[in-house]
């Protein structure tokens, strides 16, 4: 599958990576939109949030339990807060069809969002 984050995944693609482990890999965005502005992504290609199965709760899981909050200390964003975004479908502004979490930090952000 002709997949850029799929490829990230397996380092076919190089990256800056932040974390890895048997199901997920963070990675440096290319084009920050904070001072820290990391992507999770999940080894397993999904399309979307909207494309998750029954099968992937444990994934998700691990994704919102385990990964988010400990970048989030290790990154130095857990103190002063950070947002969490799941850009999904053409409305959503998902611009790489492979479900990816958005963590970003370091500065304020506003709402609504555009
Ligand atoms: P989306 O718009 O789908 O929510 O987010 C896709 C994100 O992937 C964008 O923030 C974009 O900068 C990032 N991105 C796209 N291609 C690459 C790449 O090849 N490497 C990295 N590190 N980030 C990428
Ligand atoms: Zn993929």
């Amino acid at each position: 599958m002709d997949c850029i984050f799929c490829k990230i995944a397996t380092g076919e693609i190089p990256s800056q990576k932040v974390y890895e482990d048997e199901s997920v890999v963070a990675f440096k965005d290319l084009s920050p939109k904070a001072p820290v502005h990391v992507l999770i992504v999940p080894k397993k290609h999904i399309q979307s949030v909207a494309h998750f199965q029954t099968e992937d709760k444990e994934l998700a899981a691990h994704i919102f339990v385990d990964v988010v909050p400990k970048l989030a200390n290790e990154l130095g964003i857990a103190e002063n807060g950070f947002r969490v975004v799941m850009n999904t479908g053409d409305d959503g502004g998902q611009t790489v069809h492979h479900l990816h979490v958005h963590l970003l930090g370091g500065r304020k952000f506003t709402w609504p969002p555009g």
